[in-house]
């Protein structure tokens, strides 16, 4: 650790429900293997919460903070052509290329991963691990502003969700679980042509505040009859897709219910627990395909240039309804805003 000269504004995570915030002048030292990256926002997501709930162990863990924009201020040995003074946003750009999850398209399992020095962007600065085998930062388009640009990262989880939907044109769409994976995937969907995009939750809050952003038709499902009404907007079929996004398991019993015979569903779900009674026969019934779909993953386009800040720049409007910004002395009310619901995105902003 070396001595700085400007104190540096952190918040760290020191126990379950335990957050600190304090300024420190102790900045790790670059190595050849990272980036110095100035954080100008960062998002909280919901395994940040798993984190401060007990949920996930917070030993070893190196992804509290991970969803950030911010500005390169140093570079080690300037692997992956990243240079001083370029904007950019976390993302997985990049697993080792040659173990045999990245030879076999699952490169957000590759080992590189574990090796990979992320200590977060809840921080004015953090090192970042950039190396020939991996790489977590996408350069960013000035016009992308630094606020909308934090949410890079839940867009790729969830551009790699509508990826494994592999959808056709006018494909009917129910995503069950309002939160920012299930909202943004609902959006990229439409964007490649989707039908029908029907949204649903059973948090009362959420639904309104999804009605509020007007960019998708939603349902209750505390409402007894919400399965009726899904199967109503999809000429009783039942839809093509569902992208079940709850986290709860029992969920997946109408996820099952909801799709169509010869339907898909999509499960980014992290789920803790079973589901009591399950019914497993629907899956054989309908010829269902059953889909899971873990994290980010690269999304490069054949120029190797991210197809998901391409994808965030197009809907750039859009994604900043979702987010709600908090300075950093608001950042214990940033925690408590992304645990209520009250914010669907929290971001944090380092300025
Ligand atoms: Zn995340
Ligand atoms: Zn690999």
């Amino acid at each position: 650790m070396k001595k700085g000269t400007i104190a540096m504004r952190t918040i760290r995570l020191l126990a379950p429900s335990r957050l600190e915030m304090r300024e420190t002048d102790e900045r790790p030292a670059i190595t050849d293997s990272t980036v110095r990256v100035d954080i100008k926002a960062c998002g909280i997501c919901g395994s940040d919460l798993a984190l401060y709930n007990g949920r996930r162990d917070l030993s070893g863990e190196h992804y509290f903070g991970h969803e950030f924009s911010g500005v390169i201020t140093e570079v080690g040995n300037g692997a992956n052509g990243l240079k001083k003074g370029m904007r950019v946003a976390s993302e997985l750009v990049k697993g080792c290329g040659r173990c045999w999850f990245c030879r076999n398209g699952m490169q957000n399992y590759c080992k590189s991963l574990n090796d990979a020095l992320l200590p977060g962007g809840f921080t004015e600065q953090t090192l970042v691990t950039n190396t020939d085998a991996y790489s977590f930062l996408s350069p960013i388009p000035d016009e992308l502003d630094d606020i909308t640009a934090s949410i890079l990262e839940p867009a790729n989880c969830a551009y790699h969700v509508a990826m494994k939907a592999n959808i056709q044109p006018g494909d009917s769409v129910l995503v069950i679980g309002l939160g920012a994976i299930g909202l943004v995937a609902a959006m990229i969907l439409k964007t490649m042509g989707a039908g029908t995009v029907i949204g649903a939750d059973r948090s009362k809050l959420r639904l309104e505040q999804v009605r509020k952003t007007g960019l998708l038709d939603v349902i209750d499902t505390s409402e007894p009859a919400w399965m009726e009404q899904v199967k109503e907007m999809t000429a009783k079929d039942g839809v093509d897709i569902v992208i079940e996004a709850t986290g709860a398991p029992p969920v997946l019993k109408d996820a099952m219910a909801a799709a169509r015979t010869g339907g898909k569903i999509v499960v980014p779900s992290v789920y803790f627990g079973g589901i009591d009674g399950f019914e497993p026969l629907p899956i054989m019934r309908k010829e269902l395909t059953i889909i899971g779909s873990k994290g980010p993953a690269p999304q490069l386009k054949t120029d190797g240039t991210s197809a998901v800040v391409e994808k965030v720049v197009q809907m750039k409007d859009d994604l900043r309804k979702l987010i709600s910004v908090y300075e950093y002395k608001d950042a214990l009310q940033a925690f408590a805003d992304a645990r209520s619901g009250a914010a669907i995105k929290a971001v944090i902003q380092f300025s």
